[in-house]
């Protein structure tokens, strides 16, 4: 454990990208816990169906728990829905439960349906600036998108300022990532006029491969310093932490993926404003 130097205010990332299994919710949850290591004090909220987050981070959530479903669809307060990750203090989840697959539809009549989170997110007292959030303020949080660009990650695109893209380091990477920045540009044109992809992390990175380095090499031509310098290797610890109820970060401390998140949520703290 180490104290590095909280952000001046609470930094919403939305971990976003269509393309399925390219380590979202694997950098989100992961990342996550490496920042508590670090001293800070993160939510996740996960907002996709599958709930892959929740379980990673052992959280409970059953059909019936009280999630980002209730959210979204009921209105219910952030507060009244995080529950502390039993694997690492500091680190606290809004689960989602499958109900959340019907929400995209439900929401189809409310008004501002694209605000949801954003307003829930704005009305959390832990959520803001050192001054107004206090000292148990949360300095992160991160939003686990679904794989597509539907209703719930548009929510997460209205109500974060940064967006994190993890990019697959194989063939077909690049693959779609026109269409997801056409998104963000649309968002930031019409409803959200402080989006910007701030960072982008490499994942499953196969050193070993000249096709994964070539891989990196164009996504660092294209984005530059957005792309994070520790990108994260394949590593089975990774795969299997989940299964265990538990991040790589306490799985394994010692193994590279966990290290190579701990690097990456160095960065990520470096690149923010401190206070
Ligand atoms: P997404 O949320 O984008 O769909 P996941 O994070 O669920 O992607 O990752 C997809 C699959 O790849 C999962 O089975 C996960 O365990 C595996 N995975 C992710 N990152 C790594 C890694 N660094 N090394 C090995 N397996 C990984
Ligand atoms: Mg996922």
């Amino acid at each position: 454990q180490e104290n590095l130097d909280r952000p001046s205010e609470t930094r919403v990332f939305v971990v976003a990208n269509q393309k399925g299994g390219v380590g979202k919710t694997t950098s989100t949850v992961n990342l996550a816990a490496a920042l508590t290591q670090l001293g800070q004090r993160v939510l996740v909220i996960d907002l996709d169906p599958q709930g892959n987050a929740s379980t990673a981070l052992n959280i409970e959530h059953r059909q019936g728990t009280p999630s980002t479903y209730e959210l979204l669809v009921d209105g219910l307060s952030l507060v009244d829905l995080a529950q502390p990750c039993p694997d690492a203090a500091g680190l606290w989840v809004v689960p989602a439960t499958i109900d959340l697959a019907g929400a995209e539809i439900e929401l189809v009549s409310v008004v501002a349906r694209e605000q949801r989170l954003k307003k829930a997110i704005d009305a959390h007292p832990r959520i803001g600036s050192a001054a107004d959030a206090g000292e148990d303020r949360f300095d992160y949080v991160f939003v686990d998108c679904p794989p597509s660009l539907g209703l719930l990650t548009l929510n997460a695109l209205v109500a974060g300022a940064e967006m994190l893209i993890p990019i697959q380091a194989e063939y077909y990477a690049l693959e779609g990532l026109g269409q997801l920045l056409a998104t963000v540009d649309m968002v930031r044109a019409h409803l959200n006029p402080e989006l910007a992809v701030s960072t982008i992390v490499l994942t499953m990175y196969d050193a070993r491969t000249r096709l994964a380095a070539g891989v990196a090499q164009e996504v660092r031509e294209h984005f530059g310093d957005q792309v994070l310098k520790t990108a994260i290797p394949r590593s089975v610890r990774v795969s299997e932490a989940p299964s265990y109820g538990q991040t790589v970060m306490t799985y394994d401390p010692g193994s590279p993926g966990a290290l190579s998140y701990l690097e990456a949520a160095r960065e990520i703290v470096a690149g923010g404003r401190l206070s």
